[in-house]
């Protein structure tokens, strides 16, 4: 390997961790336990925002007490109890059973890459690019810092999230990106804004005919807001804040918030890519994504992150199955991805989703039934 400048610095590893977020640092963490030679590049410097609605399912609190964080989670966090679903003047509302977590993406995402880097894991601050990957060696690039580094590992774990750019170009690895696919927007709200969007320990989320968003209280009063958005809708809306005003009016919600707050942005969010490549695995985003409406990202990003060490451990050691780690990612998040798409896609049919909501609000014997599928992964209260 040729050294490129003065200010080029060459090191090799056992595994590069590309992304320091849920997924990335859980994985990290896990190859760290392992006693493997970890490196996690961070482009950004911790703590960072992340457009989220920072509701953590009770899987991914399941996933951070192997991490040996529920507690810390639980203690930044807010229990979640109650799911609230409006479209228009319909609305329904569900117990849950208390288990999910309510968080800011700065906190979680904090104690995770701390956690990761107590276990053995080197953090390193850059952007990083995959110049090169085969199973004998990978080349990673990394810029940003004081100087340039080109790092070798046998193993990459590409975590960089739903924008990340870190693959190569080309055909392989690009995302197939759904057409009709929503983007999102979020924006952290001062308290005084609580009182109107959602009570503590609530999801509030409020469905419009080309979008929603969800509302948190966090530990610190103030109010998380994220929200799915069509790009047609919100372009004749003229932006993500007054469409998220439009539907704010829509579910009688006061209006004002979406015009005061500063909305940051995502890419088209309904996507899937290869999760892996020789001597590269995908985790995460990186890997695919639907929608935010069942608040479960962080949880498939977490269980990626822990179960993809098995397969870099059979590619650390040679023995490794094309597919295998490919296979085990359907396995692991593959159904609930099903599962939230038909979400998602009952949710764009508002003559369906405002009947659906009356019916479960009124017959307690369907709410029972049905409302395993408007939530999703959240544990009803009473459930066995
Ligand atoms: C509007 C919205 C609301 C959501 N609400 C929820 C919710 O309530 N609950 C839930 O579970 N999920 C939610 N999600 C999904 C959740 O945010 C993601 O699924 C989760 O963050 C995925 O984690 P990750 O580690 O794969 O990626 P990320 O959290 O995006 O982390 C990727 C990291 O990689 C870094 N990075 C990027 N490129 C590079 C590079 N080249 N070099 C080095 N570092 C790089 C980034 O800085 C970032 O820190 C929501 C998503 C959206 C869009």
């Amino acid at each position: 390997m040729s050294v490129r400048s003065e200010t080029t610095t060459t090191e090799t590893h056992d595994v590069v961790v590309i992304g320091g977020g849920p997924a990335g640092a859980a994985a990290a963490w896990v190859c760290a336990r392992n006693g493997w030679d970890v490196v996690v590049v961070e482009k950004a410097a911790f703590p960072r925002e992340k457009v989220c609605g920072g509701c953590l399912s009770p899987m991914g609190v399941r996933s951070l007490e192997t991490l040996g964080l529920g507690t810390a989670a639980r203690q930044a966090g807010v229990s979640l109890q109650r799911f609230d679903c409006a479209a228009g003047s319909r609305r329904a509302q569900f117990q849950l059973d208390g288990t999910g977590v309510a968080i800011g993406r700065e906190l979680l995402d904090d104690l995770i890459l701390t956690r990761a880097c107590a276990a053995g894991a080197e953090r390193l601050r850059g952007i990083a690019h995959v110049d090169h990957h085969d199973n004998a060696m990978c080349e990673v690039a990394v810029s940003g810092g004081e100087c340039t580094r080109r790092i070798r590992a046998k193993v990459v774990i590409a975590a960089d999230g739903l924008s990340g750019t870190c693959l190569p170009e080309g055909d392989y690895w690009r995302p197939k990106i759904v057409k009709t696919s929503w983007f999102g927007v979020g924006a952290r709200l001062p308290a005084r804004f609580g009182p109107d969007l959602c009570d503590r320990h609530l999801i509030a989320m409020r469905c419009g005919v080309e979008g929603y968003f969800g509302a948190v209280r966090l530990s610190d009063g103030t109010v998380d807001v994220a929200a799915a958005l069509s790009p047609g809708a919100t372009k004749r809306a003229g932006g993500p804040g007054a469409a998220v005003a439009e539907i704010a009016r829509y579910c009688r919600v006061d209006p004002a918030f979406a015009c005061e707050a500063v909305w940051r942005g995502t890419p088209l969010l309904t996507r899937t890519r290869r999760a892996e490549g020789p001597g590269v695995f995908v985790v995460g985003d990186c890997a695919g994504y639907v929608e935010p409406f069942t608040g479960e990202g962080i949880s498939w990003a977490l269980a990626g992150g822990l179960a993809v060490s098995k397969y870099i451990g059979a590619a650390l050691r040679g023995t490794y199955r094309a597919g295998a780690w490919s296979d085990a990612l359907t396995r692991i998040v593959g159904q609930r991805r099903v599962s939230c798409r038909l979400t998602t896609i009952a949710l764009r049919r508002s003559w369906l989703l405002q009947p659906a909501l009356a019916l479960l609000s009124a017959t307690p014997s369907a709410a029972a039934l049905f409302a395993p599928l408007v939530a999703g992964p959240w544990r009803l209260a009473g459930a066995p």
